[in-house]
């Protein structure tokens, strides 16, 4: 994905600890809006119960992502609790060519990474209502060994510590309430002047044209 690439679509950067509740959100957001989708990622971690891929992640060997890497195939990429994650290119670019909006479910250190390479991209940071919240809603999930929630909870903390180099804020407590502030962020980015002057460049085009209209 170039930076200099003329794309209709806005890209936005969704980030969170780990069982603030990004997924179910971002899923919710997608279904509740058109034009917008996720772009999916790929991951060395396993394949949790119910995960499908090519839907939630593209499952990959170590050996496979770091030929990727090796390749220049990621626009972004990452280790996140000892596994890789990384956007390919082509995961995002094609929907934003087409004029979609994409959302990269990605951690602080990938979305430094898009920032830099597209400064125009618009981030969003979810955080939890609390820490024992947090907690229960990692071992509430059910996807994940102790050990695992345990290694979560710690990294969860210095993920937030970054929570101001993003644009937005978002807090996770009514589920329905954050889901309408993400929603309300969509909407307002795609009534901004620049994006409304790309989509509607005939209409504005009519509207300011000096023909004269005929009585
Ligand atoms: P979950 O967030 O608890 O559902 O756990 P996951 O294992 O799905 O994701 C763990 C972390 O990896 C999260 O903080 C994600 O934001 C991050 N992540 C997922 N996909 C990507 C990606 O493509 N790039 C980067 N940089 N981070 C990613
Ligand atoms: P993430 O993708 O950030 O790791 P998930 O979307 O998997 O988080 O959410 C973690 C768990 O918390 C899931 O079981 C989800 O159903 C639950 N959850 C998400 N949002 C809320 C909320 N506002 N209130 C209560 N539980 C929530
Ligand atoms: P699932 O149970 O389908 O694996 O994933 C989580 C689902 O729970 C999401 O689709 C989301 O809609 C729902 N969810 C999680 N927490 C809440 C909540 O507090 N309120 C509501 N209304 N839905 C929630």
């Amino acid at each position: 994905m170039s930076h200099d690439t003329v794309s209709q679509g806005t890209l936005f950067i969704v980030s969170a600890p780990s069982g603030a509740g990004k997924t179910s959100l971002v899923r919710e957001l997608i279904e509740s809006l058109d034009g917008i989708q996720v772009s999916v990622s790929h991951t060395t971690r396993a394949k949790r119960e119910g995960e499908v891929d090519g839907v939630n992640y593209h499952f990959v060997t170590v050996d496979r992502f770091e030929a990727m890497i090796a390749e220049g195939a990621f626009f972004e990429y990452a280790k996140v609790f000892d596994n890789y994650y990384g956007t390919s290119c082509q995961a995002a670019q094609t929907l934003l060519d087409a004029g979609q909006d994409v959302i990269l479910e990605i951690d602080w250190q990938g979305a430094r990474q898009v920032r830099e390479r597209m400064p125009e991209a618009v981030s969003i940071f979810i955080l939890p209502p609390s820490r024992d919240e947090l907690e229960r809603r990692l071992s509430g999930r059910g996807t994940d060994e102790h050990a695992v929630i345990a290694r979560r909870m710690r990294d969860a903390v210095s993920e937030m510590s970054h929570f101001d180099e993003y644009d937005y804020l978002v807090i996770n407590d009514d589920f329905t309430t954050a889901l309408e502030e993400l929603q309300a962020l969509v909407v307002s980015q795609r009534l901004r002047c620049e994006t409304m002057h790309s989509r509607h460049a005939p209409l504005l085009a009519a509207l300011l044209s000096q023909q004269p209209r005929v009585e």
